[in-house]
């Protein structure tokens, strides 16, 4: 099987307990960071013999840290450059409280079909010790916003 990992490093905040690769997103160069990184994709797909990707894995950072428009230039370039089975498992991170509607609608267009939320726990005090910005009510609404938008794979 082949499945492509798609890494974006970007994070509105830095949690204190973070081990992964990532920067604080403000300031940082995320259109040229998109552009780079979808020419990556188009050149390794020239050159390896890949036929299909199975599966695809968005994660970070923070992925949908990214505004509405970068991550529907990020999708349709993806989209457009990997040879991916519609309804195949699309998955992306997100953080409670960073999904809006638009960036939801726009995940969806692009055969988005699992959300990995990054919870860690559901309580208050502990999340504010290890530096989340959200509070397990916002897991709650984020929840209900996602399964409004009939996003079925949490
Ligand atoms: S949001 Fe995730 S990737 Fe970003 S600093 Fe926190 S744990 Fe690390």
């Amino acid at each position: 099987m082949t499945s492509a990992y798609i890494h974006i490093p970007f994070c509105k905040h830095i949690c204190y307990y973070c081990d992964f690769n990532k920067v604080f997103l403000k300031g940082q160069p995320v259109e040229s960071y998109i552009d780079l990184l979808l020419r990556e994709i188009e050149l390794t797909m020239k050159s390896s013999k890949m036929q299909t990707i199975e599966t695809i894995y968005i994660g970070g950072g923070t992925p949908t840290s990214l505004s509405a428009k970068q991550l529907e230039r990020l999708l349709k370039g993806i989209r457009n450059l990997l040879p991916f089975i519609e309804g195949n498992e699309f998955t992306i991170e997100a953080n409670p409280g960073d999904l809006t509607a638009k960036k939801l609608s726009v995940i969806k267009e692009y055969g988005v079909n699992r959300i990995s939320l990054g919870v860690q726990t559901f309580d208050n005090e502990l999340l504010r010790k290890i530096g989340r910005r959200h509070t397990a009510e916002d897991v709650v609404k984020t929840l209900d916003i996602l399964q409004n938008k009939d996003f079925k794979n949490i």
